[in-house]
């Protein structure tokens, strides 16, 4: 008989354990943010339970920072921490349930499928590898790891430098949405392809800044939504600090120095199952050029990859009523340019579903590496 056992010392582990004595009633609470209250993200191993029903409840869901993120939501499991799959889980307005017969002493679960620092390090390895990458290290997050910018352009084109367009991305502002990531890891791997006719044409006419995770600090602790200071870095753009969020502090340096002709803010939304753009419609500086400059990026991108609607999203701000903390406000006022925050599903596209996998890695990569369409035609 194996002992029952749950392990989080690893890479955003998070959980609190209330009650292991059964498999079939493990009792668990959703942890805070390691200083500030929101809880939402989950990541543990269960050892001992092969062949056993297993329910887990999560007693506290109902009092996490979105609850409605459970409706319709299904816990992602893996024994291998490659394949991650849902599981049968129901949420009764307070308690949410989950249920497994594990075929393996040690299984995985999590909020979502994860995304660690070692592989977020082994992304800026491996794309500064190609010679169109530039590797740039912006300073320390609060914990003291490398906050990184990855600049790429192709020198050799025939577009004069200080003619290409500067297209900004960052992700993971928030840092339990890990599809962020796994969505700048599949945009890169498409940028970088040399066969790829778009990614070629983009390469000459833009300079590309990115910053593939904005908050390691936060990913490493487990946390949903704050940096290791508490801070939840996408209200931190109006007035950011080097103590509370050198994050938010270095990377908008960077763009001051630089510029932005456009920015793509990758995040994940716990309640909606769909992708969608957030606009900077409530922005004082907001014309009749950036209306026109959205609406044909998202007739664009809607036109090329079915994953990518318009029809469901959060609605619009009205106009002078945006909050100029946020980096979609703050960068569109700054620089009079076009900015989106891209949001895309905990649970699952429901024009597309997929019920074994749900909304996952390997979809946020896709979708990552479909951008370079409506990025084509913008930069025309
Ligand atoms: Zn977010």
């Amino acid at each position: 008989m194996h002992k029952l056992h749950i392990s989080t010392q690893f890479d955003s582990g998070a959980i609190e354990v209330v009650q292991l004595d059964r498999a079939d009633d493990i009792q668990l609470r959703i942890r805070k943010d390691s200083a500030a209250d929101f809880a939402q993200w989950f990541h543990f191993c269960l050892h001992g339970a092969a062949f056993q029903p297993v329910t887990l409840r999560f007693l506290n869901a109902g009092d996490s920072a979105y609850p409605k993120g459970w409706d319709g939501y299904q816990v992602v499991a893996s024994y291998d921490r490659q394949e991650w799959t849902r599981i049968d889980t129901q949420f009764d307005g307070q308690e949410m349930t989950a249920r497994l017969t594990p075929m393996a002493q040690a299984v995985y679960f999590a909020y979502f499928e994860p995304y660690s620092y070692e592989q977020h390090l082994d992304l800026l390895a491996s794309a500064a590898t190609s010679h169109w990458v530039t590797q740039q290290r912006l300073g320390s997050t609060v914990q003291g790891r490398d906050m990184t910018l990855l600049r790429i352009t192709d020198e050799a084109g025939t577009t004069p430098i200080e003619q290409k367009k500067k297209v900004w991305m960052i992700a993971r502002q928030h840092p339990g949405e890990t599809m962020a990531e796994w969505f700048v890891e599949g945009f890169l791997e498409r940028l970088l392809d040399a066969d790829d006719a778009v990614a070629r044409v983009l390469r000459d006419r833009c300079v590309f800044y990115v910053v593939p995770h904005m908050n390691p600090d936060g990913a490493v602790l487990g946390n949903l939504r704050t940096n290791a200071a508490g801070a939840n870095l996408n209200r931190e753009w109006a007035e950011p600090t080097a103590e509370r969020s050198p994050e938010v502090l270095l990377v908008r340096q960077a763009m001051l120095d630089i510029g932005v002709d456009l920015n793509l803010d990758i995040h994940g939304d716990e309640g909606l199952p769909y992708n969608f753009v957030v606009g900077s419609e409530g922005t004082p500086g907001y014309s009749p050029r950036i209306a026109a400059l959205e609406d044909a990026f998202k007739v664009a991108w809607a036109a090329s990859c079915p994953d990518f609607q318009d029809r469901h999203n959060y609605g619009k701000t009205a106009p002078g009523q945006a909050n100029l903390t946020l980096a979609t406000n703050w960068i569109a006022q700054q620089f009079g340019c076009l900015a989106f925050t891209i949001e895309m599903p905990f649970k699952d596209n429901a024009d597309l579903p997929d019920p074994l996998v749900g909304w996952s890695g390997e979809r946020s990569k896709k979708l990552g590496a479909s951008v370079l369409q409506p990025l084509l035609q913008w930069s025309a």
